[in-house]
């Protein structure tokens, strides 16, 4: 079994997933090169809970979680199998650090985790359970949520955070007015987050609001960011970035840059059983 690498995805907008771009090519071309996995994790800011919920049914739907878009993106499904055996593992994984979580069975995959999943595994063949992001968690939270799946990397997993490397919807759409945004604030940020990564320096990553350029700029808040602590958590200690994935900054504001990580294994963490549930 492949050990997998994790990853950070940028999901941009909705749109993103009928104008794939540089991004989606990336990340098409990564599914192609990655070995198969056994099954997918993804954690993605637009299904936040109140605790930590994870998605145990066995057809998730495909949840088309806005508005005002085009027609054509709402009959769009991605209808990856559900896993709920390995739903249960990682219930079990996370209370084995402390954390409870609550199964969920009615979840489906919301916008964040299927129109990444779209260009990544367009077969949707692959199963995938998703995590809920906890309300009012900060980095380190997050960060933890990772590291107690971290494991699951040796079974096969592939463990995804998709959130957005900036994320600022008032200049995405343009209502800034005389607040014009710093020209090249986004790739200010990108580069640091990018240089952070190759350098290891986690601690940098975890108070990135005090430490980033320009970081509540990009980030007014930070639900599209904390996914990639999941990612850093979840590639374990040493994580460094193996590849980053330039997908580029649209309208100068939202980075698409997106990240395959990687860490030196979680020593002192039993290994969890091989997830054969997890392709049933
Ligand atoms: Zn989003």
């Amino acid at each position: 079994m492949d050990r997998m690498p994790t990853l950070f995805v940028s999901h941009g907008a909705p749109t993103f997933a009928l104008e794939p771009g540089r991004a989606g090519a990336h990340l098409a071309a990564l599914g192609r090169r990655l070995p198969r996995p056994a099954a997918i994790v993804v954690l993605s800011p637009h299904w936040m809970t109140r605790g930590i919920a994870v998605q145990s049914g066995a057809r998730p739907a495909t949840v088309h979680d806005f508005g005002g878009f085009p027609e054509p993106l709402y009959r769009l499904r991605y209808p990856a199998p559900g896993a709920p055996a390995l739903a249960a593992q990682v219930q079990a994984l996370l209370a084995s650090r402390g954390l409870a979580a609550r199964l969920d069975p009615e979840q489906g995959y919301d916008h964040g985790a299927w129109v990444p999943l779209l260009h990544l595994f367009p077969d949707a063949d692959v199963p995938v359970v998703q995590v809920s992001l906890p309300a009012g968690a900060d980095a380190r939270a997050v960060h933890s949520l990772g590291t107690a799946l971290a494991t699951l990397r040796d079974a096969g997993v592939l463990l995804i955070g998709s959130g957005s490397i900036t994320h600022n919807l008032r200049d995405v759409f343009g209502r800034n007015g005389a607040d014009r945004p710093p020209p090249g604030y986004a790739r200010a940020f990108m580069d640091w987050t990018a240089a952070a990564l190759r350098d290891g320096r986690e601690a940098d990553l975890l108070d990135w609001a005090v430490r980033a350029p320009h970081a509540q700029r990009a980030h007014p808040t930070d639900e599209h960011l904390l996914p990639l602590h999941f990612a850093l958590g979840a590639a374990g200690p040493g994580a460094r970035v193996r590849d980053v994935l330039d997908g580029e900054v649209i309208g100068g504001v939202l980075g698409m840059d997106s990240y395959v990580l990687d860490g030196d294994g979680v020593a002192g963490v039993p290994r969890v059983a091989a997830t054969a549930g997890a392709a049933a």
